[in-house]
């Protein structure tokens, strides 16, 4: 499926809910068995080879959550709708609309969705980018040292959402 947006089409417009556009495809991450991430979609709002970054948007339902990992590329994320928590590096953060977060480089991430309400964010990378890079054992050990990452990894992040 082509991911691009046809530099043809000058507007694509906004769908009813607001989170989808016009032929703009919403691509399902497959859930995956080593649950990596969960109840997520993808949408590649601006790709272009006339263009050094690429934006995309990402949605994670109520209570799910994006891969944790880390890579050289950069992360600039603004969050669109919702609220949840994020981890980068061994800070959690408690993030809603309008938040921006920055992933500096080979910074482990990751970012998870309230039970209530889905968390959708905007998020700017690369267009040429390295491969996210998955933690080991001893990685996720060296993370869970520090107490509100190992909470936020067990999903009881220890900062309440406002
Ligand atoms: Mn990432």
């Amino acid at each position: 499926m082509d991911q691009r947006t046809n530099p043809e089409r000058v507007v694509h417009r906004r769908a009813q809910d607001g989170y989808q556009w016009e032929a703009v495809a919403r691509l399902p991450y497959k859930e995956d068995d080593r649950a990596l991430f969960r109840s997520i979609t993808r949408q590649v709002l601006f790709s272009d080879p006339q263009m050094a970054s690429e934006l995309r948007y990402f949605e994670i339902e109520p209570g799910g959550f994006s891969t944790l990992e880390r890579h050289v590329h950069m992360h600039a994320v603004l969050i669109l709708r919702g609220r949840g928590h994020c981890l980068v590096g061994t800070e959690v953060r408690v993030v809603g609309t309008r938040d921006l977060i920055t992933v500096p480089p080979s910074t482990w991430h990751q970012f998870r969705a309230t039970a209530g309400e889905p968390l959708g964010f905007l998020c700017m990378v690369d267009a040429a980018r390295d491969k996210p890079q998955l933690p080991t054992g001893q990685d996720l050990a060296a993370l869970a040292a520090h107490p509100a990452v190992a909470a936020f990894l067990e999903n009881r992040p220890n900062q309440p959402l406002p």
